[in-house]
């Protein structure tokens, strides 16, 4: 398997939120906590980092996505300001929530398959 066919099969699963070594078992146990050990494989999950990377990429993706549909219900309609916070901010809220354990999952995916662990992990 090349290193490229192997990135995209862990950004692959791990962005389907199943475990990155073996497609099968789930990424997480909880909302955005990792299973330590995957229930079909085994595979020790924890080891791969994400930090900060999820939420930044999630960031991004929202913003570029929502933003020019704000800019352009703002030229268009010139709605009030506060009906502008009362559609936007709780949209931005719920698509980020929802956007957040799959760019964590597909980074987790992409650690799996470049090899970078937690310092002092052994894989
Ligand atoms: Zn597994």
């Amino acid at each position: 398997m090349t290193e490229t066919s192997r990135i995209g099969l862990g950004l692959r699963r791990g962005f389907s939120l199943r475990c990155p070594h073996c497609g099968e078992g789930r990424l997480f146990a909880r909302f955005l906590k990792v299973q330590e050990q995957c229930e079909a494989c085994g595979h020790d999950n924890a080891v791969y980092p994400s930090d900060d990377a999820p939420p930044y990429l999630t960031l991004v993706v929202v913003g570029h996505v929502i933003l020019p549909f704000m800019f352009w219900a703002d030229r268009a309609w010139s709605p009030a300001l506060w009906l502008q916070f009362a559609i936007w901010l709780p949209l931005v809220a719920a698509v980020t929530v929802a956007m957040l354990p799959f760019m964590k999952g597909a980074v987790i995916g992409f650690a799996w398959a470049t090899g970078v662990t937690r310092a002092g992990s052994r894989q």
